[in-house]
């Protein structure tokens, strides 16, 4: 079953394929609100949509949740079932705006869902991804945020046709004023499209030793990834790289986790690799009870022999 109308609303093109795919499965009809140039609006209608309403860039004195009344308006006006927020920081913001609009609550990192009787059913993790919570969404207009790894991308049609409406939106900047602009500092990593990942955790002892790790992944052609206490606590890889509930859900065929425990925080992000790999000392560590193939033994005695076995 579907509903009608399905609108996705994403500050980040990458985050198009996927939510475009989830959004023609759930409705008749896509529409996507893009912070973007006419170029991504095109590709937005090659991955399945069927309008795009393209509201300005964030520039140095606007943000893009500035827009937010006049894109509550817009939903209201298409008479949207549902919207499918993409779940950045700003695109958070921008849900719970527009919902608030719209008289209804944003459900926030929505992992699966199901239209019944014209009803929206989702389910999202809670208690730090210990359970899932069933909810179904009684408003006019369902507002979620979904992040990537929840849909399978469609692959590119260039001759779908669709419009691009642009929109001259009203700024509502809600006493906040922008003073300066700077590039993030950080990598650009897509690891949710990555089809190979190494992932470290605590079983190393340093951040020189993960070069071991880095030469695997350079082997295998594989992205290195972490856990969180990698990213956050020791800060030897940047957060872009840690797994997780609160961190990248992985779509891989191959995950290969060394030093990891397998904590349930950990497992959701990883726990859709068609291969599970772990490497730990500990033959009674919780990964193993996940593990496609596990291998007991130390790190630093392990790794450098699989290393030297690919090599030869
Ligand atoms: C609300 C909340 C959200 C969270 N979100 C996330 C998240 O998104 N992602 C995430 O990763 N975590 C998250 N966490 C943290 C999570 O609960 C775990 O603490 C974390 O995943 C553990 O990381 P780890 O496996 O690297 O470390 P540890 O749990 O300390 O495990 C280290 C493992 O290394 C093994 N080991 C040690 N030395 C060696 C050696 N020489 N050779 C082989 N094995 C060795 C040990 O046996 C152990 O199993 C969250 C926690 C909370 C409360």
């Amino acid at each position: 079953m579907t509903v009608n109308n399905v609108f996705v609303i994403t500050d980040n093109q990458n985050a198009v394929a996927e939510l475009c795919s989830g959004a023609r499965q759930l409705g008749d009809q896509v529409s996507v609100v893009l912070f973007g140039d006419k170029n991504q609006a095109a590709e937005a209608i090659a991955l399945g949509a069927d309008q795009v309403y393209l509201f300005g860039q964030s520039g140095d004195s606007v943000m893009i949740e500035a827009y937010s009344k006049s894109i509550a308006e817009l939903l209201h006006a298409e008479k949207a079932d549902l919207v499918m927020v993409y779940s950045s920081v700003r695109g958070k913001l921008i849900a719970g705006r527009i919902a608030s609009q719209l008289g209804t609550s944003a459900l926030s990192n929505i992992s699966e869902f199901t239209v019944e009787d014209g009803s929206i059913i989702v389910k999202h993790m809670v208690y730090g991804g210990a359970a899932i919570r069933t909810e179904k969404a009684l408003s006019d207009t369902v507002v979620v945020t979904v992040g990537t790894g929840v849909f399978e991308a469609m692959s590119k049609d260039a001759t779908r046709q669709g419009k691009v409406i642009e929109v001259n939106p009203d700024v509502d900047n809600a006493g906040i004023r922008v003073l300066e602009t700077r590039p993030k500092q950080g990598e650009l990593v897509n690891l949710s499209a990555a089809k190979r990942v190494v992932g470290v955790g605590r079983g190393f002892a340093s951040k020189d030793d993960l070069k071991m790790a880095e030469e695997l992944a350079a082997l295998a052609g594989a992205e290195m990834a972490c856990s969180r206490p990698i990213a956050e606590g020791e800060k030897w890889m940047s957060k872009e790289r840690y797994v997780g509930v609160t961190g990248v859900v992985l779509k891989t065929d191959i995950y290969i986790a060394i030093g990891i425990s397998g904590q349930i925080q950990h497992m959701v992000g990883v726990n859709q690799a068609k291969t599970l790999v772990a490497i730990n000392k500990d033959k009674n560590a919780p990964i193993f009870k996940h593990v496609d193939i596990g291998l007991v033994g130390d790190i630093y005695k392990v790794l450098p022999q699989i290393i030297e076995k690919i090599k030869a």
